[in-house]
């Protein structure tokens, strides 16, 4: 209790990391207010298979207030958190409406993930959407999808080409997991749904900056993978970066030089940079943010100088973990404990331990690597491996049951993807976004001739 009322702790984010806090801080003698800009809990590792139609959103995000529902010491709210006053234990808020919110808390955590980095060029994520919400997987969905639905219409081959051309930037797990299903889609799915166009002519190119794909795995598995990914029709250019962009291409620099590969369909999957509350932190306690722009905290997951607040997961450098799921879900139930323990009175805190669970990406159906306890598994057993934990780690018996009736559905019995509705004002929206995006960039972002002309422009 703090005078005559509980001990108030909120928790910004219901990501991995918070929503762990959440459930770890069930017993505590306190009432728990968690703050997110979106109303759900989202399983960011499934978002590709809403971009790939084979998923609905719902089964992977599941309402936070519903996965609450049955601990009476927390709410949620919806609101965008802009300011966090430490000096005053404010959380300070906007909701949906613009209507300010101020949250007083005793304990504060913070778990506000990562959000797209585009290495200094923002102006990219008009051509090459990124994805890290259920908005942005829809927004690739539709936009794959209506690449094809203008393939089928185009009548000139040389546009009809440029529909069927799909860039992939980055060859981690996001990027290496979505061009798979781009592959499968072209490649298994659409060709009988098609009249005019034949998908399997489609063009499907995976640009890694580093030497090989899947950088932080085993070379086996990297191998495999590329192996895996080459057989399944995809080009992979290793040591390539992306060095421009406009609406209706890429250019590349890579071993063999520059290149313009004319391409309507980019997606960006290369980098991640913290949420912007990371520096908001970093600048009160007087520490540093790394090239990521994560917040150092302390061995107890606590900011210098502050014991009455955490942060967690994507947003902070800690031990040299990666920003994957299992880092945020530990240290948030981590955190949740030291909480409970000190309102208990228990001031003795161990440092935070983590426990490597070892890391899995899918490639396609039926092909996946995992690496987890000193055993690494290809093919068959690592997509059994992968949709085992996969699932365990989805909130709510529903939403494992039926992801595991839409994957049998999507992937063994129909070869089908169930979800891939879009209407004419969608696909518009994805056919000339793009476009006006580029019209409204600045003359110095888009020269005359396109990234074409940039790249040529730079050689000169
Ligand atoms: C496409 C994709 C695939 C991935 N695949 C894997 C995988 O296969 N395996 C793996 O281990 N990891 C994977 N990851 C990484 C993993 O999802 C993250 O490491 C993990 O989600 C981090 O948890 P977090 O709690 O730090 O952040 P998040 O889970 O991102 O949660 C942050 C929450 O904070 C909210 N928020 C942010 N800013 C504000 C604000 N200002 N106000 C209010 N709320 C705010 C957000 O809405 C969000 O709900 C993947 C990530 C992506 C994007």
């Amino acid at each position: 209790m703090t005078g005559d009322r509980r001990h108030q702790v909120v928790v910004v984010g219901g990501g991995f990391g918070g929503l762990n806090a959440v459930r770890a801080l069930a017993e505590a003698d306190a009432e728990v207010t968690v703050v997110d800009r979106t109303n759900h809990h989202l399983f960011q590792p499934l978002l590709y298979q809403v971009a790939a139609g084979i998923l609905p959103p719902g089964l992977i995000a599941p309402a936070l207030r519903s996965v609450l529902k049955e601990q009476r010491n927390s709410r949620a709210l919806l609101a965008d958190v802009h300011e966090l006053d430490l000096a005053n234990r404010l959380v300070r808020a906007q909701g949906p409406d613009g209507r300010p919110l101020e949250l007083r808390y005793d304990s504060l955590v913070v778990a506000a993930g990562a959000t797209h980095s585009y290495f200094g060029h923002d102006e990219w994520a008009a051509f090459a959407p990124g994805m890290k919400t259920v908005e942005d997987a829809r927004l690739v969905r539709d936009h794959i999808l209506s690449a094809f639905e203008m393939a089928e219409l185009a009548t000139d081959p040389r546009e009809r080409a440029e529909w069927l051309t799909f860039v992939v930037i980055g060859a981690g797990p996001t990027g290496v997991e979505l061009v798979g299903q781009v592959a499968e889609l072209a490649h298994d799915v659409l060709p009988r749904d098609y009249r005019s166009v034949d998908t399997t002519e489609a063009r499907i190119l995976l640009l890694e900056g580093a030497t090989a794909v899947l950088p932080p795995f085993h070379p086996r598995l990297r191998r495999w993978t590329h192996r895996r990914l080459e057989q399944m029709g995809v080009q992979i250019r290793l040591d390539t970066m992306a060095v421009a962009m406009d609406d209706e291409s890429v250019t590349v620099r890579g071993p063999a030089g520059e290149e313009t590969i004319r391409a309507r369909t980019r997606i960006w999957a290369a980098g991640v940079r913290a949420s912007p509350l990371a520096r908001m932190l970093a600048e009160q306690v007087d520490t540093e943010t790394d090239r990521a722009g994560r917040v150092a905290v302390n061995p107890d997951c606590t900011l210098p100088g502050h014991p009455e607040v955490f942060a967690v997961g994507d947003m902070v450098s800690l031990h040299e973990l990666p920003g994957v799921a299992q880092p945020a879900i530990q240290e948030g139930k981590y955190v949740g404990r030291v909480i409970t323990a000190r309102l208990a009175g228990d001031e003795r805190v161990e440092p935070f331990r983590y426990v490597d669970r070892g890391s899995m990406a899918t490639i396609g159906y039926r092909a996946a690597v995992a690496d987890a306890f000193g055993v690494r598994v290809t093919g068959w057993v690592g997509y059994l491996a992968w949709a085992f934990i996969h699932v365990l780690y989805l909130i709510g018996w529903g939403n494992r049951l039926g992801t595991l009736y839409t994957w049998a559905r999507a992937l063994v019995f129909s070869n089908n993807r169930g979800h891939r509705i879009i209407t004419f004002e969608e696909a518009t929206d994805q056919c000339l976004h793009a476009q006006r995006a580029g019209q409204r960039a600045a003359p110095s972002l888009r020269p005359a001739g396109g990234a074409a002309g940039a790249a040529r422009r730079q050689k000169g």
